[in-house]
């Protein structure tokens, strides 16, 4: 296992003493670096681009949360939003305006939303909209596929890798079979595996949900094919389709995927970037399937803290900046100068390598082909990627802690930002 050549003392200790506290140290498992060895590294603050440790060393953030941090950490437009909200109140449990021009906001962007029901993270908001689909439809049989990943719901935690229609088995201690009898695991770009599927379970199926573009196997975009069976099928077998565009959902265009790839969803979860930071998860979709929500419909769902104001401030300042500002087109800019960059880095060392990016949202593979599906992406060299981790770490560029992440430009990174990293990755990838 590779490790860091750098030593960060006070990161050591810190981990240490949370090792006591909580389980593996943290509150979320990927920041326990099991994919990467070595020790977490602790934050103390953020500022743009950047991250500080407890060490007072300083990176080049490419997490940025893990995405929602589009506009950079502590843009000043979403801070003074943030401090409004702040001196008014921080929970009333009643509704407020702020809740409905966030709504607004997002019906605006998404051209398949228009009513939206907010909640506070992105694995509530995949739950509910899986609900949703079984009451509307009256069916059981949920679809997704392998490598993608729509939080913790139990349903919906079933073993990634399967290259065949097969029904789905838990993957995690505590997921009973019972949970997941009714989740159905398919190949990610797999036309015929879906198209068998519909034909042997069509009337059975509730519901189809997928990333439009991948980010919890590396980046994996969808084909075309792919795109035209999913709106064909689940329309031709009044199954919903559900595109769950947390991560996608803003960050590869105003519009989320959907918009890019021609998908035409039911249902459409978000997160992420439309909490500016804080605590938000949506799902939203039709009118007439939204309305069998309750209180309008029967199908139970309820939050103490959905919409909360602070969260809900933070998510209108960002979205407001994405409408108004036009940032993707430098995040496009950006990002692809650093794909070029990894790549002629990657390929003058004789690196085996293949880059997959959708806007600001990239993944280098340390795989000679192109990935489309999981089973292609578990083939990459991950022991690489851990060198290759460490050595940014080292050189002061944070990227994301295992292969099967995507790594986010902001609209706070500078060109020179781009090409310090790609320096970096030159020196990091001919040492290795
Ligand atoms: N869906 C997707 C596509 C995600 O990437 C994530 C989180 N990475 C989730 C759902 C779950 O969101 P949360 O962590 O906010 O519960």
């Amino acid at each position: 296992m590779t490790l860091p050549k750098k030593s960060r003392p006070q990161s050591e200790a810190a981990f240490e003493k949370a090792m006591d506290l909580m389980p593996g140290g943290v509150n979320s498992p990927a920041r326990a670096f099991g994919a990467v060895g070595g020790t977490p590294i602790f934050i103390e603050r953020a500022e743009g681009a950047h991250l500080f440790d407890v060490d007072g060393n300083k990176y080049l953030d490419y997490i940025g949360s893990w995405g929602p941090m589009i506009l950079g950490h502590r843009h000043p437009t979403v801070i003074a939003a943030l401090e409004e909200a702040l001196s008014k109140g921080t929970s009333y449990g009643a509704p407020t305006e702020a809740e409905s021009e966030l709504a607004e906001r997002i019906i605006d962007a998404v051209a398949s939303v228009e009513m939206v029901r907010l909640v506070s993270s992105g694995t509530e908001a995949t739950m509910s909209a899986v609900r949703l689909a079984r009451g509307y439809t009256g069916r059981d049989v949920i679809i997704k596929f392998a490598g993608n990943y729509h939080g913790h719901v139990d349903s919906l935690l079933v073993a990634a890798g399967s290259s065949a229609a097969t029904l789905g088995t838990p993957n995690s201690p505590g997921v009973t079979v019972g949970t997941t009898r009714d989740t159905l695991v398919l190949e990610y770009n797999d036309v015929s595996g879906l198209e068998k599927a519909f034909a042997t379970h069509g009337d059975k199926i509730a519901g189809v949900i997928l990333e439009p573009v991948v980010g919890n196997m590396g980046v994996v975009v969808p084909t075309q094919e792919f795109v035209t069976a999913l709106n064909r099928l689940t329309k031709a077998h009044g199954a919903l389709l559900i595109c769950d565009e947390v991560m996608s959902g803003f960050r590869v265009a105003f519009g989320g995927a959907q918009q890019l790839l021609g998908l035409e969803p039911d249902l459409t979860t978000l997160g992420k970037i439309v909490g500016g930071g804080l605590p938000v998860g949506a799902y939203g979709g039709r009118e007439e399937v939204m309305k069998h929500i309750l209180p309008a419909g029967k199908v139970f769902q309820a939050g103490t803290l959905s919409g909360n104001p602070l969260a809900t401030a933070a998510g209108c300042a960002t979205l407001k900046i994405l409408k108004e500002q036009p940032l993707y087109d430098r995040l496009e800019q950006l990002a692809s100068r650093l794909e070029l960059g990894l790549h002629c880095a990657a390929a003058e060392a004789n690196i085996p390598h293949t880059i997959a990016r959708v806007g600001s949202m990239m993944t280098l593979f340390f795989h000679g082909n192109a990935i489309t599906s999981w089973e292609q992406a578990s083939l990459c060299d991950t022991e690489r990627y851990a060198q290759f981790f460490w050595g940014m770490m080292d050189r002061g560029v944070y990227l994301p802690c295992s292969q099967y992440e995507a790594l986010f430009v902001s609209s706070a990174h500078t060109e020179d930002d781009i090409d310090r990293t790609i320096a970096a990755s030159e020196e990091v990838l001919n040492v290795g």
